[in-house]
């Protein structure tokens, strides 16, 4: 009878010990603190590819060396540095088969100024058929980093330029690939391309609190940390600070971060993410999910706009993609019943899923959600110069942190594994 009692003694201070630390080290002046230092006027509303981010960047990673994470194999630092081109078309124009083609049916995507090919130069030829899906096709290829011609069909005419589009995505192409409107396949062909080539540079910061058992399976906490930068004023702002969307995801990561530190027991290894260029394309993740191997990946954790109530009111929030994996039924378990609700995504018509960094890694199969509160369909300054600090709830913002924290716990420590995400290739 003793042992019993005391043995339901020791639960009972563990998990009081256990709420306790949260609230601790969890709270809305910390929030506050983090929030309103990446939502300042001083970061420029953090622009990527911009000297205007870099602010920001330091800040972050300052934040992560104080709470002791390490960076990521094989870099020094917390920066995950890549380089990114922005073409601009100048010329292009060439034959295929003897028929000659004007700029208006071809496309070029590739890292260089200007561009001589033909039959000898050792391309790999495809074509698209009248009915396919165009873009998708194409930007099938440009992940292939081969070189190739793509003679598409002329059925495309109309809507052929607006593949121009997919150049945004390209942040650094390590194949050309060469795009002709042809209603023959080309046993000859020469096309000749020049362009304009500015070259960027931009950073994700990482930081990773190592697995105490399970070291070689990550679970990834991440947000972006880029937004809008200086645009059209609004009155007298043009900062576009973007303190919901999305100072208030690398404030949850940061708290994230801190609150596995203190409590270090953590089996599987963290990674915690500040993207950048996710407002450009989703550029920082697709770089990121390219540096290590998805399988190892368990679970995403990516939060995005939690500094205002959901559609549901205080203490609730909605998982993009709910049922592609069980991730959100996962978490709802793991927070005390009643105290706090996931929400299946109500905006679907919007494609959030597929909208932020988490689509990155999910079409590589991992379990990989953004939580978020934001009302997408009334949410009045979403995308807007009045995304300040002041339009946030701090105390509610605290309560979502929390709540993700302890609706992760299980897959932190190893016990629950979420189903993985399969996605349609497209
Ligand atoms: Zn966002």
């Amino acid at each position: 009878m003793k042992k019993i009692i005391s043995a339901s003694l020791l639960l009972t201070i563990t998990i009081a010990s256990y709420a306790q630390s949260i609230d601790k080290i969890v709270t809305p002046k910390e929030v506050e603190r983090i929030e309103t230092t990446l939502a300042s006027d001083e970061m420029l509303g953090r622009k990527a590819f911009t000297p205007g981010i870099e602010k920001s960047a330091d800040f972050i990673s300052a934040e992560f060396k104080k709470i002791g994470l390490q960076p990521m194999q094989g870099l020094t630092s917390f920066r995950q540095t890549f380089e990114i081109i922005r073409p601009r078309f100048v010329s292009a124009s060439g034959t295929i088969n003897g028929e000659v083609k004007d700029n208006k049916s071809i496309i070029v995507f590739t890292a260089s100024p200007s561009l001589t090919v033909n039959e000898n130069s050792g391309y790999k030829k495809t074509t698209i058929a009248a009915g396919s899906n165009l873009n998708a096709e194409v930007s099938k290829y440009l992940k292939s980093n081969e070189n190739i011609l793509i003679t598409v069909d002329t059925s495309f005419t109309k809507t052929f330029g607006n593949l121009a589009a997919l150049k945004r995505a390209l942040y650094n192409p390590l194949g050309n690939v060469i795009v002709v409107l042809s209603p023959t396949e080309p046993t000859t062909f020469s096309i000749k391309a020049e362009q304009e080539i500015t070259k960027l540079t931009g950073s994700n910061i990482v930081g990773v609190l190592p697995g105490k058992s399970k070291k070689e399976e990550y679970v990834i906490f991440s947000g972006h940390y880029d937004h809008l930068g200086i645009g059209k004023p609004e009155g007298t702002d043009s900062i576009y600070n973007g303190a919901n969307d999305d100072a208030a995801g690398i404030t949850a990561v940061i708290m994230a971060a801190k609150y596995y530190k203190a409590l270090g027991n953590n089996e599987r290894t963290l990674v915690f993410v500040a993207f950048t260029g996710e407002e450009s394309g989703l550029l920082g993740s697709q770089f990121f999910s390219r540096k290590l191997n998805a399988k190892q990946v368990v679970a995403m954790f990516n939060i995005e706009m939690i500094g205002t109530e959901s559609k549901w009111g205080k203490a609730s929030a909605y998982v993009t993609g709910y049922n592609m994996s069980d991730l959100g039924k996962i978490m709802q378990k793991n927070v005390k019943e009643g105290s706090f609700t996931f929400y299946d995504d109500p905006y679907t018509t919007m494609r959030l899923f597929f909208r932020s960094d988490n689509a990155t890694l999910a079409r590589l199969g991992v379990p990989a959600h953004t939580i978020s509160t934001s009302k997408m369909d009334v949410e009045p300054f979403y995308h807007k110069a009045g995304d300040e600090v002041k339009t946030l709830d701090m105390d509610n913002m605290t309560t979502v942190i929390k709540a993700i924290i302890t609706g992760a716990t299980g897959i932190v420590s190893g016990k629950e594994t979420p189903t993985r995400v399969a996605l349609p290739t497209q």
